[in-house]
């Protein structure tokens, strides 16, 4: 027996593997769209394509770019480094990805066991920063949707992760306390130090063994260790 009664979960990269699905989705949308007449493979297309997301989604979460530009600008960016400034072509770019990437089922290996094993004793939640449309359609389409009572997206919430306030939005909808709740998230300053600064323990699922020096109360490199603590 834990002191713990609620488990909240991050999806992406944490559940539901962002990466490989979202690299599948780029290496399709760079054939269908033709894209080799502009870049020199699709890994090319795929970095550049990060360096401009990463920027833009910083940009994001200081309240500097709307969402509805953002979609269409990262790809915008990435064609215009080519010297291509096509907006209709971004947009549509943005249409496919946003589309397609959510139906891709690529889990963190050991997600559906874990669940499995813990919602026989727990009350599981999830906590994502996302658009809703993006973060239910994976969800559902991963069949992880099952497994949770409450999921709380920063849209509903109106405030992203690290925020404290968007960990306090969901102890409110799952109708737990603090005390009682942990947090399962893969990036330390958004879900680990977040959940910490809201008073809510946390598992830092780390993959490549992270050293930091930050006071966290848990951290583990697959998914599968989790069960030691849970
Ligand atoms: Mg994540």
């Amino acid at each position: 027996m834990t002191k713990y009664k609620h488990i909240f979960f991050d999806i992406d990269n944490t559940l539901w593997d962002f990466k490989a699905n979202s690299d599948l989705t780029q290496h399709e949308m760079y054939k269908q769209f033709g894209l080799d007449e502009f870049f020199s493979g699709a890994e090319e297309f795929i970095s550049i394509y990060h360096e401009y997301n990463d920027e833009l989604w910083e940009d994001y979460r200081k309240g500097r770019i709307e969402k509805s530009k953002l979609k269409w600008y990262r790809f915008y960016l990435s064609l215009k480094e080519k010297f291509v400034e096509n907006e209709r072509l971004a947009r549509e770019l943005d249409d496919f990805y946003l589309t397609e990437s959510p139906k891709k089922t690529g889990l963190i290996p050991g997600a559906i066991d874990l669940l499995e094993e813990l919602k026989k004793r727990y009350s599981l939640h999830v906590i994502t920063n996302g658009f809703n449309e993006v973060q239910y359609t994976k969800l559902d389409n991963s069949n992880l949707r099952v497994y949770f009572k409450t999921v709380v997206t920063s849209e509903d919430a109106g405030i992203m992760k690290p925020d404290p306030a968007i960990f306090e939005f969901a102890l409110e909808k799952a109708g737990a306390k603090k005390e009682e709740s942990i947090m399962v998230g893969d990036v330390l300053g958004v879900d680990i130090l977040g959940a910490r600064n809201a008073g809510i323990d946390q598992i830092y699922l780390a993959p490549n063994g992270h050293r930091h020096n930050e006071e966290i109360s848990f951290q583990v490199s697959r998914l599968e260790e989790i069960l030691e603590i849970l």
